[in-house]
């Protein structure tokens, strides 16, 4: 058992021994059950029969974003130490502990492509993508009141939004329009709503398995050790109530600003360019006759003023997505004040 939690957390913590010489489930304080189900995957369960939020959390999707990867060490010590009371049902997902350990996105596979369709089916992480979702739908298959997902990452880009949530939840539902307001509210600056194919492990819980799920980018990759902790206060404060029941709508508490997406820009040929600087932040708008992407054929000509950019890589796969155009969601009128 060599998970990157038990080299972190669990060998430093004398009550989690047990887990490391073959017990894999113990009480901890405040009559909380924890499992080990397996390599970087920890189940908390608060005995008691009331019915109860289902939240997972997971982290390390892409090997080398660290700041959640630390956030989520710091909170499991904490739960661990008795500091933080679990009153939700907690499943901890640290994704592809190979590609931690290795420093890299990724090994062989970018995991929130999906188990399908894959270039290489023996790939590790096709099979880690596989046992995660089945995790993922056992865990929330269980009883409870509302479901809820976090996928914890951080950008390759710079943000005009520092932080921003992509939500694959249809907007309608009064859960998703709750779990905006408490994001706005964590200090997530923008949300992008996207009904799109996609095949991120959000869109896989939310479309799926019935949650209500985000992925969360909260600034730029760096290595262990260098990021600012202090950068990640309030979202660390919003995952700590969520966690132990205590969290609330607060009024007057900033809003995110909402985007729906206004266009996909596909590489179809070795042809296709980018038509900005490479260090062009993720949601710079432009303006109407901006000419963003040239291929081949065709060029993507913004439209409407207001237009941002989202997600910009000419290096995808032919036939894949290079660009993401955004424009406010004009159903939301904090996107005006
Ligand atoms: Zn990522």
């Amino acid at each position: 058992m060599n998970s990157y939690l038990a080299r972190k957390v669990l060998c430093n913590l004398p009550c989690m021994k047990p887990l490391l010489t073959g017990q894999l489930s113990l009480i901890i304080d405040n009559n909380v059950v924890v499992e080990l189900w397996d390599n970087g995957v920890l189940y908390f369960q608060p005995q008691g029969s009331e019915l109860r939020n289902a939240i997972l959390l997971s982290v390390g999707v892409h090997g080398n974003e660290t700041a959640p990867i630390e956030i989520i060490d710091q909170l499991v010590a904490d739960i661990l130490a008795g500091k933080i009371a679990v009153r939700n049902s907690l499943l901890i997902v640290i994704a592809n502990p190979k590609a931690i350990k290795s420093g890299f996105r990724e090994i062989d596979e970018n995991m929130n492509n999906g188990p399908l369709p894959i270039t290489n089916a023996e790939s590790d992480e096709h099979h880690r993508t596989r046992t995660l979702m089945n995790y993922s739908r056992d865990f929330f298959s269980m009883d409870a009141d509302q479901k809820i997902h976090y996928d914890l990452h951080t950008a390759i880009r710079g943000s005009v939004y520092k932080q921003f949530a992509v939500s694959p939840n249809s907007s309608d539902r009064a859960e998703t329009e709750q779990q905006c307001l408490l994001l706005g509210q964590y200090g997530i600056e923008a949300i992008l709503t996207t009904t799109q194919k996609s095949a991120t492990f959000s869109a896989f819980t939310a479309n799926i398995l019935g949650a209500t799920s985000f992925t969360l980018e909260l600034g730029s990759a760096k290595p262990f050790g260098e990021n600012n902790i202090t950068e990640f206060a309030a979202i660390i404060e919003g995952l700590h109530g969520m966690i132990s029941g205590k969290l609330a709508l607060e009024v007057g508490r900033k809003k995110a600003k909402r985007f729906i997406v206004a266009a996909e820009v596909p590489k179809k040929t070795d042809a296709f360019r980018l038509l900005f600087a490479s260090d062009i932040v993720n949601f710079t708008p432009f303006n109407e006759g901006d000419v963003l992407a040239a291929d081949k054929d065709y060029q993507y000509i913004v439209t409407k003023s207001g237009e941002r950019i989202l997600f910009p890589n000419e290096n995808v796969a032919i036939g894949q997505r290079a660009l993401v155009i955004v424009r406010p969601d004009e159903n939301y009128t904090e996107n005006t004040l």
